[in-house]
């Protein structure tokens, strides 16, 4: 193995992704310069998501179940990856389990949804790593709710059914604190904040490649290797070294709603599927996430070139409070008592990039398929689409091998 020492190497991007590399290979004598255009480190998507640790449950549009058998390693992996990389517990900011409600305009049935949840908790259960997911998972059931129950927590009428399934979320504000404090704490990781990369380039030498990043502040180098992992950036930088690898991709920006309360409250972890509808998260009675998909989406092209839209006007963002509190209610009538009871609610969110497209309305629309992620290598050149939150400490892992191992 290559001693880690010799090595220098950039990271692009501060989110969970960038975030968990650079500690990683950090700890292992790398020098590491991470880049980030702003000026906090995790300041979009991996700091404002729903923190759904995914299985796979939500993916019920790919029958096929290759969405779930992708996403199901690094789901069973992230709570003991990222506690190790912390160095504490994530006790205090995971969730109870998922409540599936099926809707009505489902485009998955009440039928073929139970078949695909049963078909994937036999896959999770007989997981080699089930057992490492927030609560046991090696004897995991999903269970239809009975109808009077169902009834008593959501208004029926909108639903075909209810499922309790195992899986979790995490407070990714409360990840995103710590992370960041792990990050600055490494003397190993030189953070350059505020600074925007613009593309990179290879010295041409066939013993050693060297790599110099050109950022808004001019050119930075030599590194060894560098990880792209600037999530929606991502492909103008790839496209800047000559590497393609999308598959049809599509960004979108995404808000929601990060909602406090002073007072413990009683809200059941629920997602509204399968198509574009809502999603609830409690994450400790007093921290909460609410979404309404078509209310929130304020941007969605197949074009990648990524928009400025760092100022959205606050009279939107109440808009989008509005509607999403007034479109879940209608669903599950307690999110009324969250908005009388909320201190504070921050309406927030980042970019979503999928190889995929289409309307989550349309059954046949290939954004039901999220296989096509993970590490792209050319060299010493490793451009990383992260997929998910979850799947993020997995991936670092597997990128911090393989540099470590050059
Ligand atoms: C509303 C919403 C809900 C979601 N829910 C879930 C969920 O429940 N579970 C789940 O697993 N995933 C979820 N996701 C997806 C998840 O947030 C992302 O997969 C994950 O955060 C991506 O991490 P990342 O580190 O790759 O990207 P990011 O967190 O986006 O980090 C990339 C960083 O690169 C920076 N950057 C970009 N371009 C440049 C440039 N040119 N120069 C310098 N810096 C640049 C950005 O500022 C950013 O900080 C959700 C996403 C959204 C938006």
């Amino acid at each position: 193995m290559a001693g880690g020492s010799r090595q220098r190497v950039a990271v692009l991007g501060a989110g969970i992704m960038g975030c968990c590399t650079a500690l990683l290979l950090a700890r292992r004598g790398v020098q590491v310069v991470l880049f980030e255009s702003e000026q906090a480190l995790l300041p979009g998507a991996s700091r404002w998501n729903e923190g759904k640790i995914h299985l796979g449950y939500l993916y019920s549009g790919d029958r096929g179940l290759h969405t779930a058998r992708g996403l199901l390693t690094g789901g069973l992996l992230f709570r003991p990856l990222l506690e190790e990389l912390l160095g504490a517990g994530l006790p205090d900011v995971t969730t109870s389990p998922d409540l599936y409600l099926v809707h009505n305009e489902s485009i998955v049935s009440a039928a073929d949804t139970a078949g695909y949840f049963a078909a994937l908790t036999d896959l999770v259960r007989e997981h080699p790593l089930a057992g490492h997911y927030p609560g046991d998972l090696r004897r995991a059931v999903t269970t239809r709710v009975p109808r009077a129950e169902l009834d008593g927590m959501v208004d029926g009428a909108r639903f075909q059914a209810g499922f309790a399934t195992p899986e979790k979320s995490v407070c990714t504000r409360g990840v995103a604190g710590l992370l960041a404090a792990a990050v600055q704490a490494e003397p190993g990781i030189l953070c350059r904040t505020g600074t925007e990369v613009l593309g990179a380039s290879r010295d041409g030498n066939a013993r050693r490649e060297l790599f110099r990043v050109a950022t808004a502040d001019g050119v930075q180098g030599p590194f060894t290797a560098v990880v792209n992992a600037l999530w929606a950036g991502r492909p103008a930088v790839d496209r800047s070294m000559s590497v393609d690898n999308l598959y049809k991709p599509s960004i979108r920006y995404r808000l929601s709603l990060f909602v406090d309360t002073e007072h413990d409250l009683s809200l059941p972890c629920a997602v509204i599927c399968t198509g574009p509808f809502g999603d609830i998260k409690n994450y400790n009675g007093r921290r909460f996430y609410l979404s309404w998909y078509p209310g929130g989406l304020v941007y969605a092209s197949d074009d990648t070139a990524v928009p400025d839209l760092s100022c959205i006007a606050a009279a939107d963002r109440q808009r989008i409070a509005d509607e999403t509190f007034a479109r879940l209610g209608d669903h599950i009538p307690a999110v009324a008592a969250l908005r009388g009871q909320a201190t504070s609610i921050a309406v927030e969110g980042g970019w979503v990039f999928a190889n995929g497209r289409g309307s989550l309305s349309d059954p046949a629309a290939s954004v039901h398929r999220r296989d096509k992620v993970g590490i792209h290598q050319s060299g010493g050149w490793f451009s990383v689409d992260t997929g998910k939150y979850s799947l993020a400490p997995w991936l670092a892992r597997e990128v911090a091998g393989r540099i470590l191992g050059r």
